[in-house]
């Protein structure tokens, strides 16, 4: 059930320099000619009406050109892949799943283009933007197993003499992947292929923010082998072609990933249309804390707070708001941490050397101002990282830490690299888990400890999609730390795991009177 040992991808060996080479000819092709994106329809790409997209890192630069999709784009995605998913459904698993692999390949063979669209248009820096096509590539390979093994063949169910039951699994019909910027080709394909994978057709519905390396994600599962009617890929602002979608009745399910109001708004959509009703995986944010006990090794636990709340700008789900201290060692513990914060790169992402690159647009960074400022008037701000000197030109963020009276006071996930710092006192452990899990969220959750127990009795109690012991908290590996949250984090399954796909599948069960 759970897989036999699998290699993820390897990646790529930044020691190499013509690896470098590459990275820097493609970064530089995206600079002087940009790249033009637009609603791909049935293999078709418009690109008129176009307007700029331009680099988080640095808002002089365009990155390229995107096209919205319209009423009549989305009529025709719609149209064409209720027409074709029965086809698609009907491909044996197992070519399915080929293709799906294909579909890895022709990623890694364009490894750098990716990675350079993701530095450009979402401002990844380059180590991140390499994780993002590791993970994006092991999406296709696990879900193509995953295809092969609930797919292939039908289970047959134990009855009476006289009797054959088989039960079998089977795509729903046309499914919609609604995905995030954080991770533009990673959640992107993992949504998409998890659907292909399923035997659905699927319209794929990016961020606004980094709808170009969507798309080109898409031309590359179609040179791959999916067929052109099966899979669409519609960029555009959600609040205009979201309700054009999720009111269609040939929409037979939705993957999302995003904040827990959009999830809310699409609940809303498929209860209040008409026809069937379909499931809503839905991925939303957290208020993910770590807890630090005075055991714990102080080198150890800076490192993957670091990693955990600063790294990628802040802006994974996954990663750590609220970091909870055993108040004896908070001292030492945070003077350790405002010494790493310093040494942190903050800057152009296309350098190996940075750590945290810009967050994601305008908005964002005025939401993480406003955060700031008011921290500030109650005198909560303890410490800042320094800016690099190329930031002005992008839109940038200091890695910023916090102190907070009681956990209760941060209500809504901060979706940056801003960490709030509360203590506790020896006895309250259990207090703590409580109150964590009452805030309602449950998607991920760090313990740092030597003593056993501690940790066992933190990971029994917290109701947390994903806890981590005694290491960082973010960067779910597939296949190894399948992801996702509970209660206002998501739904599940989770992404990456070995019931992913049920959710995009229905189940037949034919009796047959022999
Ligand atoms: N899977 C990612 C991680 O483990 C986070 C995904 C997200 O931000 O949605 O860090």
């Amino acid at each position: 059930l759970y897989g036999k040992a699998r290699r993820n991808s390897e990646g790529l060996d930044f020691s190499d320099r013509s690896l470098l080479l590459k990275l820097s000819a493609h970064m530089t092709r995206i600079a002087e000619k940009g790249w033009r994106g637009g609603p791909l329809v049935a293999g078709a790409m418009r690109t008129d009406q176009a307007q700029a997209v331009v680099s988080p890192s640095d808002r002089q630069r365009q990155t390229g050109k995107i096209t919205w999709a319209g009423e009549g784009d989305v009529k025709t995605a719609l149209q064409a892949a209720d027409a074709a998913w029965p086809d698609w459904e009907a491909t044996p698993a197992e070519r399915r799943a080929e293709i799906l692999e294909a579909v890895a390949d022709f990623y890694e063979r364009h490894q750098t283009e990716l990675m350079s669209l993701c530095v450009e248009e979402a401002g990844k820096s380059l180590r991140d933007a390499h994780a993002e096509v590791r993970e994006a590539v092991d999406f296709c390979r696990y879900y193509a197993a995953q295809a092969r093994r609930l797919f292939s063949r039908s289970a047959v169910l134990p009855g009476p003499t006289g009797e054959r039951n088989e039960l079998s699994l089977h795509g729903r019909g046309t499914f919609l992947c609604i995905s995030p910027w954080n991770f533009p080709l990673a959640i992107f394909t993992g949504q998409v292929t998890a659907a292909l994978a399923a035997g659905n057709a699927v319209l794929a519905k990016p961020a606004e923010q980094t709808s170009l390396v969507a798309i080109r994600a898409v031309a590359l599962m179609h040179q791959a082998g999916i067929p052109t009617e099966v899979l669409h890929c519609l960029p555009g602002p959600g609040g205009e072609i979201g309700p054009l979608l999720v009111g269609d009745p040939r929409v037979s399910g939705v993957a999302f990933t995003g904040s827990n109001e959009t999830a809310r708004l699409i609940n809303q959509g498929l209860a209040q249309r008409e026809g069937p009703i379909v499931p809503l995986i839905a991925e939303t944010g957290g208020i993910n804390a770590m807890i630090v006990d005075s055991t714990a090794l102080h080198e150890q636990v800076v490192m993957d707070i670091v990693r955990s709340a600063f790294l990628s700008a802040g802006q994974r789900c996954s990663a750590l708001r609220l970091l909870c201290v055993q108040a004896d060692i908070v001292k030492p513990l945070l003077k350790m941490l405002k010494g790493a914060m310093d040494s942190l790169v903050v800057g152009d992402p296309h350098w190996l050397v940075t750590d945290v690159g810009p967050v994601i647009d305008a908005e964002a960074l005025e939401r993480l101002e406003a955060h700031h400022q008011t921290m500030e008037e109650h005198g909560r701000v303890l410490h800042r990282a320094p800016l690099g000197g190329d930031c002005e030109r992008g839109l940038f963020m200091a890695p910023t830490l916090y102190r907070l009276e009681s956990i209760e006071e941060l209500v809504a996930e901060v979706f940056g690299p801003m960490l709030h710092v509360v203590t506790w006192r020896s006895g309250e452990l259990d207090a703590l888990v409580d109150r964590i899990n009452a805030q309602g969220y449950g998607l991920t959750l760090g313990i740092h400890s030597r003593i056993n127990a501690h940790a066992d009795a933190v990971t029994r109690r917290a109701r947390v999609g994903n806890a981590y012991v005694n290491r960082d908290m973010v960067g779910a590996v597939v296949g190894t730390q399948p992801f996702g949250g509970e209660g206002l984090s998501g739904t599940g399954f989770k992404a990456g795991g070995p019931h992913y796909l049920l959710k995009f599948a229905t189940e037949r069960v034919v009796t047959v009177n022999t």
